[in-house]
């Protein structure tokens, strides 16, 4: 007697109706490792012409700016703090209150700062700073279509390198809300390639946003869409099913983890956003890179981030997104 894993192709023979939402991903699978110039990797040595030039980004940057408060300012804030602790004394139940007057103080004085540093007295605000000289990309992926064959690969192509600036971000081009890094992506042939660029490294990344040297072992899944993406009665279906399986359509059938190719995204931390490219197309998820396991980045808060493209024209600007 044989036992089978519940599947997505499972579900789909029982449930029809999602056969319209399936989608192939690549699992990519990064581990710890020792990748070459000709393996797909994370982080590995990519396949760059020496005669051309390593990108850079110049941003802007969000850079943390600090203003040493003056001393009339830093007595009003230890005044405000001393007589909400006065208010608060013997109620140690009681919430801390702030008077309206005293939230004005403090909002004027913090004048639109993020936060306050209460050793130093500083005001500290995070501003976009242009980099004039540009900050060197950091080489994050390098696919080879043999590995990751349902990847959409533009003619005569089959490696596929992906870079990314490891600060943070604001005011991209139709990004009005993604602070993390910019991602630049490069379609080439290998055949093409016979010297190496030995690339620049920038000197300062901050916050674990460099992944660790990592081999991949690809694996060809069907995915689905998360529960936001999927009419009612079909959710209904797939999760009843789901339950008389033993799994969770959540875990393994939709949405599947970690670094992938294609696929669906998940909306786990905020409801759908829907993902626009310019010419106004819904754009579709091509690419996860996610925090933590062994390429070790931290990306929005231990997030992941998304790459989506435009299905109707494949040279038209990506769109990135952090969840
Ligand atoms: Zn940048
Ligand atoms: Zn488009």
């Amino acid at each position: 007697m044989t036992t089978r894993t519940p599947s997505a192709e499972g579900l789909i023979a029982d449930v029809p109706a999602l056969g319209t939402f399936a989608r192939r991903a690549t699992l990519l699978r990064p581990t710890a490792g020792a990748p070459g110039l000709l393996d797909s990797s994370v982080a590995g040595p990519l396949l760059w012409p020496a005669d051309e030039t390593w990108p850079v980004c110049r941003g802007p940057h969000l850079v943390e700016v600090r203003e040493r408060l003056s001393e009339a300012e830093r007595e009003a804030l230890q005044r405000i703090d001393r007589n909400m602790r006065a208010r608060r004394a013997g109620k140690p139940d009681a919430a801390w209150e702030i008077s309206e007057k005293e939230a004005d103080v403090q909002s004027r004085i913090m004048d639109g700062a993020g936060a306050l540093d209460m050793v130093t007295w500083e005001r500290i605000r995070r501003v976009p700073v242009t980099s004039v000289d540009g900050v060197p990309m950091l080489g994050v992926l390098q696919l080879h279509a043999r590995d990751v064959p349902a990847a959409a690969w533009p003619e005569g192509t089959d490696v596929l390198q992906v870079l990314w600036c490891p600060k943070d971000h604001s005011g991209l081009p139709g990004q009005s809300d993604y602070w993390g890094p910019v991602v630049e992506m490069r379609h080439r042939s290998a055949a093409t390639v016979s010297a190496v660029l030995d690339p620049p490294v920038p000197d300062d990344i901050g916050g674990r946003r460099a992944p660790l040297p990592c081999v991949l072992d690809p694996v060809e899944v069907t995915d689905l869409p998360d529960q936001d993406e999927l009419p009612a009665e079909l959710l209904a279906a797939a999760e009843s099913w789901a339950e008389r399986h033993g799994v969770e359509f959540h875990r393994g059938l939709a949405c599947h983890e970690g670094w992938k190719v294609g696929g669906w995204p998940s909306w786990h931390l905020t409801d759908l956003v829907p993902v626009t490219c310019s010419c106004g197309a819904t754009a579709r998820l091509f690419l996860t890179m996610d925090s933590g396991g062994d390429p070790g980045v931290n990306v929005g808060r231990f997030g992941e981030v998304r790459v989506f493209t435009c299905p109707a024209d494949a040279s038209h600007p990506h769109r990135l997104n952090i969840q």
